[in-house]
């Protein structure tokens, strides 16, 4: 009864509270419907809390005022206050430039504006005092200002000790119509100053306390109107927790939703086929981790949960094996199991393999992609909806709404890195009680990202090759170097080796980039001539049976050098293979360069990557090439990837680009990462549901950012 009061008393405070920090922007002093407008369509900034949001990329020390005959420097920040003289317009018929002259008593110097113009040309008044703060620069052998930040002198503006101050980032349009940062900076100290003592507190406060993070209220002035840097870090600091915060909760909530809604398939037997397979056509001993993480999975399917499992291993971990002993549990159990790869050459040599695992095992299975025949589509289709189909092994076309199964209770999706979030979703609709899913992954995920990105998700790692792998060696050349490179090639083909020469795809240039792979094949002609040597090629507008052919001609090591695009990137396996030689190498990604190199090194003989490109690279090219020479590290590969391109949207709807945050980030904030996800799983295993009052605010704040109930208990 009381803490029912309570809550009701505290609900009403903040719905007053929260519909101040809810006014629309357009009635802050100073704004109005037009500017209101702009700060909608230029920064989304719809209302006072978002403009709170806003915050400075840097600051800048004002608490000094200069005299124009000190300014020497092209590289400091001057402040200067003088009249503003002898504006001129230049270029004619159109303004192109204005000129103007600034003067106080040391001295005068010349300001000039390129942008604005129409804008400029009204501004300033003869006479009046103005207060000038910008860098200099060297125009025609003399110093001077351009697009300095100018307002008129208030000496009461000038305040030591409230010296720093934020600048902020606008638009061109923005700055066009009269709101660059400093007028920006304006209607944020209006806001802050007005406001900052009615921001409510959405941490709890145990963890306020716990982690000695200010005040909400105290963060949002501190970073827009610091003291010190002391002031700003400590602001910066419960910002970030903050973000965190609510983004783990999130994650954990939906975690714990899922975990209440999906009821699992429960394999409760070890049977025959599994213990047939593993005791007489196993091919080799397994690993201790590959055994680790079968028991993983085992654990999570006998638990009556759905499992989500990422199964991390680097290329040549030897994903393949777990996933078929793993859809034996499945079978054994009188489900039906699904396997489904990102391309169709994927899909059919990983269909090979298993046609060859279990050529002796009374098992039942077929290969499912967009170019199956549509007679024998039609009895795949058929026999997995009556249930004598045990295993599809297939692409994209295994999750189309036509195929129907008996009793699907396991999918596998190989190379996960293609698939988003929303296509693994999809096999849920399959079956009454949504299948466990494991996503096997090559790239291995930092560990800020598996925090986040992954958060979901259990992880399982295989973290050891198969014995006798000698680790490959990475070198980087440029074109000119091709005699030599050749030479090396010759000899490796005199030794029985096989050695893959890959050429980019991009999709915006198809056409060119399938010029290019005809030119190299013509080159390869010219070097490594019929009927001495033989060559194949493979790319993606190939036709898929004229694909399994070509591939299966270096498989069986009928040609020595197979010629390809991207299209072999995953999961192909030629153990006799021990060249991987890359072409325009700085135009792949690092991952996509580690995935490649992985198809090579895959028997007992040392084997070799090459990377050519041009000598001109960007930087991050460069640091590419460096990385993959220096490192075999398939985890150190993808911290320096993400540190490059930026995590991927958890959505999974965008491949690369930072998570929308504004101002947290997931790749340096790891200590914050870490002290948050141990605070939410504290608070959570207090207060599941957050139905104390003292986390009333919290609650709110999260349904309101997320649009979604905090609440998972009234589902399944
Ligand atoms: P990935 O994890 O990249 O998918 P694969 O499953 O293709 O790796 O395995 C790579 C190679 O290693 C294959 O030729 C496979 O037969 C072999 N392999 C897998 N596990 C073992 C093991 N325990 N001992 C020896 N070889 C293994
Ligand atoms: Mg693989």
């Amino acid at each position: 009864m009381i803490t029912s009061l309570l809550s009701s008393y505290l609900s009403f405070k903040f719905a007053q509270v929260s519909h101040l920090l809810e006014t629309k922007i357009e009635f802050l002093k100073g704004v109005g419907p037009r500017r209101a407008a702009l700060f909608n369509k230029e920064l989304q900034v719809y209302t006072f809390e978002d403009l709170l949001n806003v915050f400075p990329f840097r600051y800048v020390d004002k608490s000094q005022i200069h005299k124009i005959n000190d300014v020497r420097d092209e590289t400091i920040y001057y402040q200067l206050v003088g009249t503003i003289s002898n504006m001129q317009v230049h270029g004619s018929p159109r303004a192109t430039r204005i000129t103007a002259t600034f003067t106080d008593v040391s001295g005068s110097i010349e300001l000039c504006w390129f942008r604005g113009l129409k804008w400029i040309k009204n501004q300033f008044r003869p006479g009046v005092k103005y207060i000038l703060f910008g860098k200099a620069s060297v125009f025609n052998n003399k110093l001077n200002f351009i697009h300095p930040d100018i307002e008129e002198y208030n000496p009461q503006d000038v305040v030591i000790g409230e010296s720093l101050q934020g600048v902020y980032n606008t638009t061109e349009v923005m700055k066009n119509n009269g709101l660059g940062t400093k007028q920006l900076a304006k209607l944020i100290k209006t806001l802050v100053t007005q406001i900052y003592n009615v921001v409510p507190e959405i941490l709890p406060d145990e963890i306020l306390q716990k982690e000695r993070l200010i005040s909400r209220s105290r963060a949002y002035y501190q970073i827009h109107l610091p003291a010190n840097s002391t002031e700003i870090q400590q602001a910066v600091r419960r910002l970030k927790y903050e973000e965190h915060f609510f983004f783990q909760l999130r994650l954990f909530h939906n975690k714990k939703r899922r975990e209440q809604q999906s009821r699992g398939s429960v394999f409760s037997k070890v049977g025959t086929l599994f213990n047939l397979f593993y005791d007489k056509y196993l091919p080799f001993p397994l690993t201790n981790a590959q055994k680790r993480v079968i028991r993983e999975i085992h654990a999570d399917m006998k638990s009556g949960h759905q499992m989500n499992r990422l199964l991390q291993g680097d290329v040549g971990s030897g994903k393949t094996i777990v996933a078929l002993l793993v859809m034996l549990l499945a079978l054994d159990n009188d489900f039906q199991a699904a396997f489904m790869a990102p391309t169709e050459i994927l899909a059919m040599q990983h269909y090979q393999t298993f046609k060859e695992l279990l050529k002796d095992m009374p098992i039942t299975f077929a290969l499912l992609t967009g170019s199956t025949k549509t007679s024998e589509r039609k009895s795949i289709y058929n026999d997995l909806a009556e249930g004598t189909l045990q295993i599809v092994i297939g692409t994209h076309a295994i999750i189309e709404d036509k195929v129907v199964f008996k009793n699907l209770a396991l999918t596998i999706i190989d190379e996960q890195h293609r698939f988003g979030v929303a296509q693994r979703a999809r096999f849920w609709d399959k079956t009454a009680i949504p299948p466990h899913t494991l996503v096997m992954t090559a790239t291995p995920i930092p560990r800020t990202l598996a925090m986040t990105q992954y958060g979901d998700l259990d992880v399982s790692v295989i973290d050891e090759l198969p014995p006798g792998r000698k680790p490959i060696q990475t070198k980087h050349f440029y074109h000119e170097d091709r005699l030599k490179i050749l030479a090396f090639m010759r000899k490796q083909i005199a030794l029985k080796r096989q050695i893959y020469v890959v050429y980019p795809l991009i999709k915006e240039s198809e056409k060119l980039d399938l010029i290019n792979l005809q030119e190299g094949y013509e080159s390869l002609l010219r070097d490594f001539p019929e009927p001495q040597y033989r060559i194949c090629v493979v790319h993606g507008q190939m036709k898929a049976e004229d694909k399994e052919f070509e591939m299966q001609r270096f498989v069986k090591g009928q040609a020595h050098i197979m010629l390809a695009t991207t299209v072999i990137e995953v999961g192909v396996n030629v153990p006799n293979a021990s060249v991987m030689l890359i072409e325009h190498a700085n135009r792949f990604g690092l991952s996509q360069l580690h995935q490649l190199r992985g198809r090579v090194g895959r028997g007992a003989e040392q084997s070799y990557c090459i990377l050519i490109t041009d000598r001109k690279m960007t930087s991050d090219g460069k640091k590419r090439m460096a990385t993959m020479v220096r490192s075999n590290d398939g985890f150190e590969i993808a911290e320096v990837d993400l540190e490059i391109r930026g995590p991927g949207d958890t959505q999974g709807t965008r491949q690369s680009g930072q998570i929308d945050m504004r101002i947290g980030n997931l790749i340096q904030d790891e200590t914050i990462i870490t002290a948050v996800r141990k605070d939410v799983l504290q608070l959570l295993e207090k207060d599941p549901m957050l139905l104390q009052p003292e986390h009333y605010n919290t609650k709110q704040h999260f349904e309101k950012i997320f649009r979604q109930q905090f609440d998972w208990s009234r589902i399944g």
